[in-house]
């Protein structure tokens, strides 16, 4: 089959390799959408932390099932699914204690070990496979790995009905948050990103405030802010932001040299709780179910789907920041543009 091999940090080929085959316990997947994050240009370059190269990178991915193991009786030939890309031990405290996304052995799939998706078939264990209900469309449902994560955040976010939002970052993770916060609970919901040609998309997809910076809103105190870019500018900015009582939750990956000032004086006398979220944890079923349901707004979103060809072109747009959720098909024969409200 074909795919994309990371050789080694910062070397990229599209090779021919040996179609996997399922364990006992495995399936086998033709994939059809596979998207495109920060993640996969952190383990490009070396960056991530624990990759072993080389490998076949891609951990948002849907395709149908097209070989299943011996032992494998939920799942069969032609099922349509989602993937959970996560590789937990199941033995650490914190698996036993149900706690897998911390766990001491955590793995994923196409991130740190094991191949990923940018390939035209995928070997995965038949429990990290979801099915897809019939009306989901299998390329618009690459966004539900995603659409997992954000799930997790507030699955342990403390909060009540009828709060306010500020939300920093209007990438796909950040516009994922905003649609879900108000089914959270959410009375309003800004989103700030200094990117300005995000802005449309945001409104696009339902978010009615989006601004360049907080200090263009008109309020100036938010019950729940949420930092979905990683960008220490943007965390010191939102910090101080949280009303008295209220919650500010770390979801932005930031390098790990980062550091963020905060004055903890304030966190003391504001009673502010600070949460981090960590991938996701059972949320992908649910993800599914959401997504079937139509909680989020893909379409406009997913703004290109990628040949495995031109799978170096679809890193160098991400990298300039260019259009929306990038996509890669590696059944695909050509490159197509789908949605150009991310680039206006
Ligand atoms: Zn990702
Ligand atoms: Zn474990």
């Amino acid at each position: 089959m074909r795919a994309i091999v990371f050789e080694a940090p910062g070397q990229l080929a599209v090779s021919e390799v040996l179609d996997p085959t399922p364990g006992p316990k495995d399936v086998v997947i033709e994939v059809a959408g596979v998207g495109i994050c920060g993640t996969d240009i952190h383990v490009f370059e070396g960056h991530y932390g624990g990759t072993e190269f080389p490998i076949i990178p891609g951990h948002e991915a849907t395709g149908t099932v097209v070989a299943v193991g011996a032992e494998v009786t939920r799942l069969g030939v032609g099922d349509r699914v989602a993937v959970d890309p996560t590789l937990s031990c199941g033995e650490c405290d914190y698996c036993v204690n149900g706690r897998y996304n911390l766990c001491l052995h955590w793995n994923s799939m196409g991130v740190t070990r094991d191949n990923g998706a940018s390939a035209q078939f995928l070997r995965a264990p038949a429990r990290n496979t979801y099915r897809l209900p019939p009306e989901v469309d299998l390329y618009q449902a690459s966004m539900i790995e995603p659409l997992s994560c954000a799930m997790r955040a507030f699955d342990v976010l403390p909060r009540r009905l009828g709060e306010h939002y500020l939300i920093y970052g209007a990438g796909t993770m950040g516009l994922l948050l905003a649609q879900l916060a108000p089914r959270a609970g959410a009375a309003t919901v800004c989103v700030v990103d200094p990117n300005q040609s995000r802005h449309e998309l945001a409104r696009e997809v339902g978010v009615e405030t989006v601004a360049a910076s907080a200090d263009d809103l008109d309020r100036d105190k938010w019950d729940v802010v949420i930092d979905a870019s990683g960008v220490v500018a943007a965390i010191e900015d939102g910090l101080p932001r949280v009303k008295p009582g209220g919650t500010f939750q770390q979801f932005g990956v930031s390098p790990a040299e980062a550091r963020a000032t905060y004055s903890p004086i304030s966190i003391v006398r504001d009673e502010v709780s600070m949460v981090g979220s960590a991938a996701s944890l059972n949320t992908l079923g649910r993800a599914v179910e959401m997504f079937a349901a139509g909680a989020i707004r893909s379409i406009p979103m997913i703004s290109h789907a990628f040949a495995l060809a031109d799978y170096a072109e679809a890193m160098d747009m991400f990298r300039r920041g260019v259009g929306g959720k990038l996509q890669i098909r590696p059944n695909a024969a050509e490159s197509i543009e789908l949605s150009s409200v991310a680039r206006r």
